[in-house]
């Protein structure tokens, strides 16, 4: 294969990249492994930046550069050697980026990621695009020192607070039903920058996936329905059972404003919540592809990921269409463990698999732990019932209460 590099140039109306060239990621995890995968069947090469030796993505790619995020000379090489660059998970240093960025195209680039990595500035940026997009975010506040905490208003209880850097699976966030209660958590958290937000009422969450090309052209998936266990996602069921045509209108309209508002390149993924009243409240976006769109592997034209390796590439962007009903779910460590016991075995595969429309997705992590993501599984179907039932019966024979 050549070894093909074109000089970097950041017009969108560069020639489209030719596979065989390589591409690089930012990050080692599941996500930096589906994309590497991905990219690979269009006939890519992956080098991925990671400071773990061994890790999902590094045992897929054809080169793993070991370098911390912000290390310069891992950075430089990356760059050096690929066409373009991304990111598989939103706490990348922007600055990195940033510094990629002055050698080799990078998509999504830090101004989106730096939005989306910090809640302070990913809620400014939702108020001040709500007048575009039609969605607000819940009410908050930033609290940053005790006087901000004796500032809180009624309004604001109970509440959840969260740590505005760093926050993913629930984790960094305390629920909170009083001005005491916060003070406790933010202590808790070692008084870092935190913002307390409204609980609200949720009937559902709902998740959308869209992409948009360095040409501006944007396109978005079928709306995402999402149930959480333990603040992890625990499954997505596309179409979404609860998910009225309104609301999917009113949801690809605000995603299609935010993507353009941020001038964004890439797969970005947009959650919602939806109140009781059939309203939309945007929580939080992250730049990237993201779990409740693993779906799109098996069930859409293009996946999350191959769109990805488009938009970075400068491709056209793939058809978006579901061609099943799926439902997914995240196989977490947990499953390797009989009750209470803490020896590991393997869970029973060869049933799973024996079920109609089942697709497994494991990532070469070795060393299962609870609440720690293994894989995921979707079930595809004629209908959305019969991909449920399959998924029943796989929670069946996992062990996990459906
Ligand atoms: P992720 O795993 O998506 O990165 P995260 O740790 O960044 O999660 P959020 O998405 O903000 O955190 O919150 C996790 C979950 O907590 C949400 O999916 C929702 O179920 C619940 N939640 C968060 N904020 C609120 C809110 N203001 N009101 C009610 N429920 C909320
Ligand atoms: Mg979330």
């Amino acid at each position: 294969m050549s070894n093909q590099k074109l000089s970097p140039q950041f017009s969108p109306f560069l020639p489209a990249a030719n596979p065989q060239t390589w591409l690089g990621v930012m990050g080692g995890g599941q996500l930096g492994r589906m994309f590497a995968q991905a990219a690979q069947s269009m006939g890519f090469q992956v080098a991925v930046l990671e400071p773990a030796d061994d890790c999902p993505a590094g045992q897929v790619a054809q080169r793993l550069v070991n370098a911390g995020y912000g290390d310069a000379d891992g950075l430089d090489a990356l760059a050096a050697q690929c066409l373009a660059v991304t990111t598989e998970f939103e706490n990348v240093p922007a600055d990195s980026l940033s510094r990629l960025a002055r050698q080799v195209f990078v998509a999504p680039n830090a101004h989106g990621v730096s939005v989306a990595q910090d809640r302070i500035a990913e809620k400014r940026f939702f108020v001040d695009c709500a007048p575009k997009s039609g969605v607000m975010p819940a009410p908050h506040k930033v609290i940053a020192s005790l006087e901000d905490i004796a500032a809180i208003g009624d309004d604001l209880l109970p509440g959840i607070l969260k740590t505005v850097r760093m926050g993913y699976d629930g984790k960094g966030q305390v629920r909170v039903r009083s001005r005491e209660d916060v003070r406790a958590a933010f202590d808790g958290m070692g008084q870092v920058t935190c913002l307390l937000e409204k609980m609200l009422p949720l009937a559902y969450e709902v998740s959308v996936l869209t992409a948009r090309g360095a040409d501006g052209q944007s396109v978005v998936y079928p709306i995402a329905e999402n149930v959480h266990r333990d603040g992890i996602l625990f499954t997505t069921t596309v179409p979404g059972p609860n998910v009225s045509d309104a609301c999917a209108g009113t949801a690809q309209r605000a995603a299609q404003a935010i993507v353009a508002e941020l001038g964004y390149v890439g797969v970005l993924c947009i959650e919602f919540f939806v109140l009781a009243d059939g309203s939309l409240v945007v929580n939080e976006m992250a730049p990237r592809p993201h779990n409740s769109g693993h779906y799109t592997i098996d069930a859409c034209v293009t996946s999350q990921f191959a769109q990805q390796v488009r938009a970075m590439a400068r491709l056209p962007l793939g058809d978006v269409r579901q061609h099943s009903p799926a439902v997914m779910l995240n196989i977490l460590g947990d499953v390797w463990f009989e009750g209470d016991s803490d020896e590991p075995r393997e869970p029973a595969w060869d049933q799973v698999l024996a079920l109609p429309g089942a697709c497994l997705h494991l990532y070469g992590k070795d060393d299962p732990r609870r609440a720690r993501k293994m894989g995921h599984l979707t079930f595809v179907a004629p209908t959305l019932e019969e991909a449920r039932r399959q998924l029943d019966a796989a929670c069946a024979v996992l062990g996990i209460a459906p």
